[in-house]
């Protein structure tokens, strides 16, 4: 015996069937084969596992969001800042729009404001993680000042679809910027607050802002008693004092 090295069975019966499909392509006239097409490139993409993001009417709301340029706004942004929180919360708060730290974490109220509301959460008997958290808008303007009445208008769809998706039992709106943009409603909030209002079949209650807190603590004592109606909404018995 001499000569080449027969191939092993496998690789021959490869070989052949190579062939065959070669010959197939020419029989079907391909004359030229190529290199084969490159997939196209992935969008961005979303997860549920980012933050907001639960469940896929919320996935679906965010992904709508895309990387957003409705507002000026999107020009100094860090990170979209679009919710946090269970998906099918019971209770969701609304604030105004992200700050420094939010920005930079791509997460509502870390900052100090975030925290008091964190512990006015847990005070009602609530774990952050229990509640949704979202803003009226979702990129953080320029130097903390107030959102201007463009920028809201191009947010608010994301918000209201933020709602609708949730479903909460109760939202609480946190300052005149949320009240204002839910309500439509341009009473000064101190006027506002404690009284429940409703929006779009959810009961509202109107409070003060945890930065308005954090400047004015004096107004701790009144906001504490609207949580409370809120906690009583949840048949929670209130412990006589909040932060
Ligand atoms: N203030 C807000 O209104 N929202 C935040 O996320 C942080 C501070």
């Amino acid at each position: 015996m001499s000569g080449e090295p027969k191939p092993p069975v496998e690789a021959a019966a490869l070989a052949a069937e190579a062939m065959r499909h070669l010959w197939w392509l020419r029989d079907a006239g391909v004359r030229e084969i190529g290199p084969a097409a490159a997939p196209p490139a992935p969008e961005k993409g979303y997860s549920p596992s980012d933050k907001g993001c639960g469940s896929e009417p919320l996935l679906a709301i965010r992904a709508g969001m895309g990387e957003c340029t409705r507002c000026k706004l999107h020009g100094g942004r860090t990170r979209l800042v679009f919710g946090v929180g269970n998906p099918s919360a019971q209770l969701m708060f609304v604030g105004e729009g992200p700050g420094a730290d939010e920005d930079l974490q791509g997460e509502p109220f870390v900052g100090r404001a975030g925290q008091l509301l964190t512990k006015m959460i847990e005070a009602m008997g609530f774990a952050r993680s229990e509640v949704y958290i979202a803003n009226v808008v979702k990129c953080r303007p320029p130097g903390n000042r107030d959102p201007e009445p463009d920028e809201i208008e191009a947010c608010e769809p994301f918000l209201k679809a933020q709602i609708a998706a949730i479903r909460p039992r109760v939202v609480v709106a946190l300052g005149r910027f949320a009240v204002q943009t839910l309500l439509r409603d341009a009473t000064p909030i101190s006027r506002q607050r404690g009284r429940w209002r409703e929006y779009e079949g959810v009961k509202l209650m109107p409070t003060f802002h945890p930065a308005y807190l954090l400047r004015n603590p004096a107004e701790k004592k009144p906001a504490w008693e609207d949580l409370q109606l809120v906690m009583r909404e949840f048949g929670k018995a209130s412990p006589g004092r909040g932060t």
